[in-house]
């Protein structure tokens, strides 16, 4: 018997409105405009080669060992880079991330069926929140922004659990926070490599919520969905 519902956030409850090459240097712009406001002297050239370089070293590094260091990492070590000697842990870093997040929140949407589906789903499961997030600030503030918060009985940010999707620590600790088995729960996701991957990794069932063409899968999930709405009626029928 399925006993919890568990989802992924970026494109399955709310919808990223546009493409990264479009949103990603403007919220790069307003992290760097807010460290030259506060003294840092260098172009924005120079600043985005020294980021982009150490994001994607940190990025094959993650891709790796399943870790998820906070995006205040990747800002401490640009400047560092960059001769400024600011900690991760310094305000100036976390105020800058903070820019970034205000800015890419700017394209993030509440999924048209998102609330309706929530709550008819809370009355019968228990549900749970496993995300992929280098500043769980901003989820949390995006979880406020949409009023999500309350239907949740877990929410797990990889950064702040240094473990990212597909990792299995990730879905067993919502597992366990929601007191459940695997093969009680059912896991919700836009992607193929995290979200099914992941989840049937632990045992946990899969519905791919198709927000795009899908290329190919070397995993299958157990159903297919192609809007939110579906979700009550193809939980149904999952039977164990
Ligand atoms: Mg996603």
């Amino acid at each position: 018997m399925i006993k919890a519902v568990l989802f992924d956030l970026f494109n399955t409850i709310v919808l990223i409105t546009e493409k990264e090459e479009n949103y990603y240097p403007r919220c790069l712009r307003k992290l760097y405009d807010f460290l030259v406001e506060n003294g840092v002297e260098v172009s924005f050239e120079e600043f985005s080669r020294v980021y982009f370089e150490v994001r994607n070293k940190l990025y094959a590094e993650t891709s790796e060992n399943f870790e998820e260091p906070h995006f205040n990492v990747r800002v401490s070590l640009t400047l560092k880079k960059l001769g400024y000697e600011y900690e991760v842990s310094d305000r100036l870093v976390a105020e800058a991330s903070m820019e970034f997040a205000e800015e890419f929140m700017r394209y993030v949407a509440l999924d048209n069926n998102a609330i309706n589906v929530l709550s008819k789903l809370r009355r019968k499961y228990k549900l749970g929140l496993i995300t992929n997030f280098a500043i769980s600030e901003c989820v949390w503030k995006l979880l406020e922004k949409f009023g999500l918060k309350k239907f949740f009985d877990v929410i797990v940010i990889s950064a702040e659990v240094n473990r990212r999707k597909p990792s299995p620590e990730i879905f067993k600790k919502a597992l366990k926070a929601l007191n459940v088995n695997a093969s009680e729960a059912v896991f919700i996701g836009d992607t193929i490599g995290l979200d099914v991957k992941g989840a049937k990794n632990v045992g946990i069932k899969s519905v791919l919520v198709k927000r795009r063409p899908i290329k190919e899968m070397d995993v299958e999930p157990d159903r297919i969905v192609n809007n939110l709405k579906e979700l009550p009626v193809v939980l149904e029928e999952f039977k164990d």
